[in-house]
Parts: structure tokens; C-alpha cells; sequence
């Protein structure tokens, strides 16, 4: 279990014990870690239809959350994952960390009462792309919906020769699930 830093859980969840899915990005550097192989993450949500909370973050970071949301939600799959204000037990947030994933995806539970957060690392991907552009944008973009893949009961780097988002190989600035990405979660749920 890494360190776990910056980290707003609410008291009633600081007891449970959770597992780290560290994600490194497709930055094409070896950063010391076998990832586990396997296409289903039972980490993931038990049901497609949930809702995520957001918080330290600006609104620019809000707004590429929605679009990771979105493209999930516009795939052809029963995936449905809305925003909510209320204190859910599923948050997403970004931060600058000095660790070398780009992105962490952490659970604790049971998969029917599933609790989850997501934190993207800003200071990892601007040392691959310069910040205010738009490529940072959909490497933002494209880590939360890898993220939210996790949710989605993906593991990384699948099995297959098929294109995925969840591949540590893909395009860093790849935003939309891929049809192999959409096929698993009709398979799942
Ligand atoms: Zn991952």
C-alpha cells in the first residue's frame, strides 16, 4: 500500500481498508512496476449507474472531469455517471503529487457498497505536456476516463491486442473508450 497523502476520506470511511491501483501513464518510461494483467477489475462498481463528487479542485479541472464523465456516458454502453454535490462516497480530485503515477484509483468495500476515489496527477502529466494547451486538456481528460474505467470494473493494461484506454500504451491524449474498452462493459454489466 503506498503512502496516502492530501487525502479528504470522511471519518466514517478512514477505517476501511483500501487498495491502490496505481496507474502509470503512457509516458513510454519504465518506472519500475510490473502491472498486473487481468481485464476485470473487482474493484470496479457493481452496478454502471452512479454518481461521483468532485472537490478541491477549479473549475477548469471540474469541467474536464464532466467531459470524462461524458465520454463514458455517450458510449453505447448502460454506463451513467452523474455529479452530484451530495457527500457521496465517490470522489474524484486532482492534485500535484510527487509520486510517478498520473493517476490513482483506490477502493474499499464490497463491491455492492462500493467507495472509491480518484486523484489524477497534475504535476506527472505537465512534466509530459506543457500546461494551458489544449493536449493538456485531453491528457486530463483522457486520465480521468481511464480512471473512471476503474470504476467501470476495467484493469489496466488488458489482455488483448485491441486498442484500450486502459492500456499504459495508449495515446496520452486519447479521451474516448475504445470499441474493446465499450465491448468489456457490456460484457461486465
Ligand atoms: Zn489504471
Amino acid at each position: 500500500m503506498a503512502r496516502i497523502r492530501n487525502l479528504r476520506i470522511s471519518v466514517r470511511r478512514v477505517t476501511l481498508r483500501w487498495t491502490l491501483v496505481s496507474c502509470v501513464a503512457p509516458f513510454g518510461t519504465e518506472l519500475g512496476t510490473t502491472p498486473a494483467h487481468a481485464d476485470y477489475l473487482e474493484g470496479g462498481m457493481s452496478t454502471p449507474v452512479f454518481s461521483i463528487q468532485t472537490y478541491g479542485v477549479n473549475d477548469t479541472w471540474a469541467n474536464w472531469f464532466n467531459g470524462a464523465r461524458h465520454r463514458w456516458n455517450d458510449t453505447p454502453t448502460p454506463a451513467s455517471i452523474r455529479r452530484t454535490i451530495k457527500d457521496v462516497p465517490r470522489d474524484i480530485t486532482a492534485g500535484r503529487y510527487d509520486d510517478s503515477w498520473s493517476g490513482n484509483y483506490m477502493y474499499a468495500g464490497t463491491r455492492e457498497r462500493r467507495t472509491f476515489l480518484i486523484r489524477v496527477n497534475a504535476r506527472r502529466l505537465a512534466e509530459e505536456i506543457e500546461p494551458g494547451g489544449r493536449g493538456f486538456a485531453l491528457a486530463a481528460i483522457g486520465t480521468s476516463v481511464h480512471e473512471l474505467g476503474h470504476a467501470l470494473s476495467l484493469a489496466d493494461n488488458p489482455e488483448t491486442s485491441r486498442s484500450s484506454i486502459m492500456k499504459y500504451s495508449r495515446p496520452l491524449t486519447r479521451t474516448h473508450p475504445y470499441d474493446y474498452d465499450i465491448d468489456e462493459v457490456n460484457r461486465i454489466y
